[in-house]
């Protein structure tokens, strides 16, 4: 052997040593999808040897591969010459491999970056193509983990931890929000304001603890009985305020009335106790006449005080 291929192989058995320890996945593929090389990180991850897998059909030996996604990649691979990639973001994984890394032990799967490239022979023409694998799991991880606390923030900040309706603040910008497109498209819109009677009573008699139990229950039922396009929220300690869209102050009455009778047909069992209350109920419906959402609360409210003067356990509109 001349010294010249002597150097050659020599450099072809570190190239391979050093394709085969690299911590990436490399697959190299014939233009009939055969696998031609499969180094040892994709030996480690899939538990295949190379033997298992040389000049078998991809898709035969990963029967889970999304056969008609890669093959469309691999169409414009080759035709193109371009180099194509994918996120873990658009596909979390090409190959399903088991997550080992004792740091990242959330993900059941390695999430992974892949690139396919084009290689072309002596004579400049595409005969096969490479697939890279990265492992980002950990990258992966860390991004979604950061999403999932950004979410909990998002959901924290809007809703009152109590009864899990809306705050206050983030009530009052949907309150804005209804009275800007009722001064669009005057469709009707009512609003209920609520407060649970005696409720110092309640407090006093059997504690705070029996008194969120009973705002808790006020919350539940609430909800029980609302559409999706209602707006619930928690506006004070023991008020509550409710956004009926497309409904009028005598359908507004007819929803007040059921959640009045509900609320007054519960009871809360509080240690050896059971409690009973009641609520008191104003309504307005939007009109040309209330120029802003602070009015139109104040106009449920004074209904709410009619009520509350009445007697308690009813609901009263107020017409302005
Ligand atoms: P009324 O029938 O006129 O509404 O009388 P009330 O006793 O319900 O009204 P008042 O406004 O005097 O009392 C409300 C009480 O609600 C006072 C406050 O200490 C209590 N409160 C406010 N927020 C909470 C809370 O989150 N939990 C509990 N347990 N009590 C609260
Ligand atoms: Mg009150
Ligand atoms: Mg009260």
């Amino acid at each position: 052997m001349t010294s010249t291929s002597k150097d050659f192989l020599n450099e072809f058995h570190w190239l391979m040593d050093v394709l085969h320890n690299i911590d990436v996945g490399l697959v190299v593929l014939d233009l009939n999808l055969h696998i031609k090389l499969w180094n040892g990180f994709m030996q480690n991850h899939s538990a295949k040897t190379s033997a298992d897998v040389l000049d078998e059909c991809i898709f035969d030996v990963f029967p889970e591969l999304p056969e008609a996604w890669f093959r469309r990649k691999l169409q414009s691979v080759t035709v193109l010459h371009n180099a194509s990639f994918t996120t873990w973001e658009q596909r979390p994984y090409l190959f399903r491999f088991k997550n080992y890394r004792p740091v990242t032990g959330a993900a059941e799967h390695m999430y992974q970056n892949c690139t396919m490239l084009p290689l072309t022979d002596a004579r400049g023409q595409v005969n096969h193509v490479c697939l890279i694998v990265y492992d980002v799991t950990e990258v992966a991880i860390n991004r979604l983990q950061l999403q999932k606390a950004n979410a909990q923030l998002h959901h924290i900040s809007r809703t009152d931890g109590l009864t899990g309706l809306l705050n206050r603040k983030t009530w009052e910008q949907s309150l804005r929000h209804e009275f800007k497109r009722f001064q669009r498209y005057h469709h009707a819109c009512s609003l209920i304001m609520f407060d649970i009677d005696h409720f110092k009573n309640i407090n006093d008699s059997f504690g705070h603890t029996a008194g969120d139990e009973v705002i808790r229950r006020t919350a539940a039922t609430l909800l029980e009985g609302l559409r999706d396009s209602d707006v619930a929220g928690r506006y004070g300690g023991e008020e509550f305020a409710v956004i009926l869209v497309d409904t009028d102050a005598t359908g507004a009455r007819v929803v007040a009335e059921r959640l009045r009778t509900r609320i007054e047909a519960a009871s809360v069992p509080f240690e050896q106790h059971v409690i009973n209350f009641t609520i008191s109920l104003g309504i307005a419906e939007l009109s040309p006449k209330i120029t802003d959402s602070t009015m139109w609360i104040d106009t449920a409210d004074r209904g709410l005080y009619n009520a509350k003067r009445s007697g308690r356990n009813q609901s009263s509109v107020y017409h302005l």
